[in-house]
């Protein structure tokens, strides 16, 4: 079992958040730092530290995030703009929090991936 992180009060609703979706499966929250002006984490509820840790028994939770990001960004009006989902793993990837979560970014063009 994967250490928890701030992110399990968030989900328990423990310690406050912008919580923007919430179901069975996974948890939507806005970016306490936003980079975009439109910046969304979406987290499984269950515990997984990084995507090295991912099994076929996460993948309900991990298609169901896409699909929030899906939702939420035709909510917001930024679908036909475009948008950029990113998962980062480990330090290389610019993993902070050890709770795998997915980022949802747009309201802006967000020019070159790694720039
Ligand atoms: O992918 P990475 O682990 O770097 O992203 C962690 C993200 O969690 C950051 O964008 C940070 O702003 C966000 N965060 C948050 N609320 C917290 C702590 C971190 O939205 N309480």
């Amino acid at each position: 079992m994967a250490e928890e992180t701030l992110f399990s009060k968030i989900i328990r609703k423990e310690i406050p958040a912008d919580i923007v979706y919430q179901d069975e499966l996974v948890t939507a929250f806005n970016d306490i730092n936003p980079r975009a002006p439109h910046h969304v984490l979406i987290v499984p509820n269950m515990v997984i530290a990084t995507v090295n840790d991912v099994t076929e028994a996460d993948e309900a939770a991990l298609g169901r995030m896409i699909t929030v990001a899906a939702t939420l960004a035709k909510q917001r009006g930024i679908d036909e703009d475009g948008y950029r989902l990113i998962i980062n793993c480990n330090r290389h990837g610019g993993q902070e929090v050890y709770h795998i979560h997915m980022h949802l970014l747009g309201g802006k063009p967000l020019g070159p991936m790694l720039s």
